[in-house]
């Protein structure tokens, strides 16, 4: 049944095709090839030339892949008797005199009695558009569309659009018109004009799909899908053809990602097979002083597995923030570390790796410990875990980066000085990313020449798991889905301008308890600008929190000081030297300081979801209820769905969905720095057509799909 109805409409629409084809079939056109340059088939101004070479259009292909964004139902055309009033309508007929009156003011209208095609008649006026006398010859036959209203008991067209109805077909009306993205003077109305004017060129389109998935997936072919985005005969075909236009650039990223994932895997490495040693997690996690999550031991397994195999891993670890990735990174680099093998571990700021690098040389010394004293022998030598930042002075990097091209510095941590390149290994097998979304894919190509180690990139950004696949493809993915510990949600709360006093004398007395807490100010100074003029900024802040709260310890952290500085910062703030740490986002990536259980985030509204939770994972690190405050800078801002999102959900992941459907997949959680491609019709973005869309890609490379988390 469905299937003859498609046959049916394939008929209608090359039979309508000839019927256009055959008015616009002048000479120059009809040698028109895909890749002809548009200025060379449009007459049109040397300014529409240029204008739509600024929008990348330069060939006859380039236009007709530039697809309409939506199409608006314009195929009745009915008679002025059946008008509904305040509809946008098309009505065929003819048009008398256009008289033009001019007002006070220089104000022009043109006017007309429209008569429609049983005799009816009523009045159409345009105002301050004197052109329309122009274009619109007296007598014309005209389809116009436009709402009309009743004006002492005459019909009146406002404004109406109008298109000449000779003996072409209707572009603007009569049909589902497609609405195209405008820019500048490139607009809706002469996209349509000049598309029409390509239409025979469409048949050129080849096919990009192979047969079998197209069959397969029951997709439409690419011509005919391409066909029935400009001039579809039914809103049902435009679906089919949206279908067929997102597979096609799903199944492209699909196949880019399996390739990008081969290119990395490379050659087998004999050296790249590190065995997994049971024994040594055991010992490992009986030497913490917690139980590893299930998520944790789930995640640890599964990249031990992965790299047993002797080919170059290529994996993203996802856990939200306060999830403990550390851990399941520390795991594994230990067990490499046994191997004999070296592991280098980068974050994105010099205070991370400082944290880090204190945090896992300390785990690694005590399972050293801890197996020496259960066992009584020296389960391999005494780690040796070394700090490499562009701030590491001179020669202690050189020292440094000795002891990695000889060997004897097992782990390495720090910023991105680690790939540069003077930096040699002795046998390096692992290489961790903390953050991943601010490491590209040149760092990436420089990896593979030190070795082309196994490779493990930890984000907190809860990526929904087909957006994953999308953006991070090549990677295999495992997950962490609980928090640890006994923790409690974090209790958040948006403050509006007039409980601040409240809340403040609520967090002074949290502070007295013996907590600490985070301030979070958009800016760090004071701005003569006036739209942030209000807004708040750590310097000015830290001054009025030191007059009202004058027995409580204030610190400042910035982005304009210095790496040494911030450091020191933080070290006084962890060792609670201040009971209030007033920051910029600085804070924002990975600063574990448990006992601080208080984050307040001022100018709230200026965040973004993603931003506002990564803040807010600052706290909640420890069994201590934790709390969140976001106040806004003013009353209404308060009442934000963003903002309210927060107070309901704890979970990245369900925030990620949230916005995925307040701003679409484009926008989600910063996740455009991170290689997620522009989809052309974000709203189709489904979790089906993903998946298959990466089953196809799969069958047709040969390469294989990554295990599922
Ligand atoms: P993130 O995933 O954001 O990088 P971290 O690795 O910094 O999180 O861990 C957050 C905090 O949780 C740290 O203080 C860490 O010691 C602690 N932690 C990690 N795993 C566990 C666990 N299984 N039980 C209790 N605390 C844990
Ligand atoms: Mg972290």
């Amino acid at each position: 049944m469905r299937d003859s109805n498609r046959e049916t409409s394939k008929r209608e629409t090359s039979n309508k095709f000839r019927k256009w084809t055959s008015v616009h079939s002048l000479l120059y056109l009809s040698r028109m090839k895909l890749s002809t340059p548009l200025s060379s088939v449009l007459r049109t101004t040397d300014d529409h030339i240029v204008a739509l070479q600024g929008m990348g259009l330069h060939t006859v292909e380039d236009l007709l892949l530039y697809l309409p964004r939506a199409h608006e139902d314009l195929s009745r055309i009915i008679l002025l008797r059946d008008v509904p009033l305040e509809e946008k309508v098309s009505v065929r007929g003819t048009v008398g005199a256009l008289k033009i009156t001019r007002l006070r003011g220089g104000r022009v209208i043109v006017s007309t009695i429209f008569t429609d095609t049983e005799g009816a008649t009523a009045e159409a006026q345009w105002f301050n558009q004197p052109h329309v006398k122009r274009m619109l010859p007296d007598g014309s036959e005209v389809v116009l569309t436009g709402k009309l209203t009743e004006k002492r008991n005459r019909l009146l067209f406002q404004s109406p659009q109008f298109e000449i109805a000779g003996q072409r077909p209707l572009v603007h009306a009569g049909r589902l018109v497609p609405i195209y993205p405008q820019h500048d003077i490139i607009n809706t109305k002469w996209l349509r004009e000049k598309i029409v004017l390509l239409k025979d060129a469409i048949v050129q389109f080849s096919e990009t799909l192979p047969l079998e998935v197209l069959q397969e997936h029951d997709l439409m072919g690419r011509s005919e899908a391409i066909a029935a985005m400009h001039f579809p005969e039914n809103p049902a075909q435009v679906e089919r053809a949206q279908h067929r236009m997102t597979f096609e650039e799903m199944y492209r990223v699909q196949l880019d990602a399996l390739e990008r994932r081969k290119l990395w895997q490379g050659e087998h490495q004999d050296r790249l097979a590190v065995p997994m040693d049971v024994e040594l997690i055991k010992a490992f996690f009986r030497s913490l002083h917690f139980a590893p999550t299930a998520s944790q031991k789930i995640a640890i397994y599964e990249i031990l597995r992965d790299m047993e195999k002797g080919i170059a891993m290529s994996r993203l670890l996802e856990g939200d923030v306060g999830s403990g990735k550390t851990l399941v990174a520390t795991a594994v680099m230990a067990t490499v570390m046994k191997a004999r093998g070296q592991c280098a571990l980068m974050v994105p700021t010099e205070v991370l790796a400082k944290q880090h690098a204190q945090g896992i040389a300390r785990l690694l010394i005590d399972l050293h410990a801890f197996i020496r004293t259960q066992t009584g022998k020296e389960p391999f030598p005494r780690p040796n875990v070394a700090l490499l930042t562009g701030s590491t002075p001179a020669g202690d990097a050189l020292m440094i980066k000795q002891g990695l091209q000889n060997g004897t510095i097992d782990i390495v941590i720090g910023t991105h000085a680690l790939i540069e390149e003077g930096v040699r290994f002795h046998d390096l097998r692992l290489v961790i990313v903390d953050e991943q979304h601010r490491f590209g894919v040149q760092q990436r190509a420089r990896l593979k020449e030190k070795g082309n180690p196994h490779f493990l990139a930890m984000t907190a950004t809860p990526i929904p798991r087909t957006l994953a696949l999308t953006a991070y493809g090549d990677h295999d993915l495992s997950v962490l889905l609980e928090k640890p510990g006994q923790r409690k949600p974090i209790s958040t709360k948006v403050v509006a301008p007039a409980d601040r006093k409240t809340v403040e004398r609520w967090i002074d007395h949290q502070i007295g308890e013996g907590r600490q807490a985070f301030v979070i100010c958009p800016l760090i100074e004071e701005s003569e600008a006036e739209e942030i003029k209000d807004v708040k900024n750590v310097e000015q802040e830290v001054l009025r929190l030191k007059q009202g709260f004058p027995h409580r310890h204030i610190a400042m952290l910035h982005g304009r000081m210095i790496p040494k500085e911030k450091e020191a910062i933080l070290q006084a703030f962890r060792d609670r030297a201040f009971d209030l740490l007033v920051s910029t986002s600085v804070i924002e990536v990975g600063i574990d300081i448990p006992n601080s259980t208080i984050i307040v985030i001022e100018g709230a509204e200026r965040f973004g979801l993603a931003q506002l939770h990564q803040f807010r994972g600052r706290v909640g690190r420890s069994d201590h209820q934790s709390y969140c405050f976001l106040f806004t800078t003013t009353p209404e801002q308060a009442r934000s769905p963003r903002l309210r999102a927060m107070e309901q959900y704890d979970s990245g992941f369900q925030l990620a969905e949230i916005d995925l459907t307040l701003r679409g997949p484009g926008a989600l959680f910063g996740l455009r720095q991170s290689g997620l491609p522009d989809f052309r019709f974000p709203h189709l973005f489904q979790p089906e057509l993903v998946m298959n869309a990466r089953k196809a890609a799969e069958k047709m490379t040969g390469i294989s799909a990554p295990r599922a988390a």
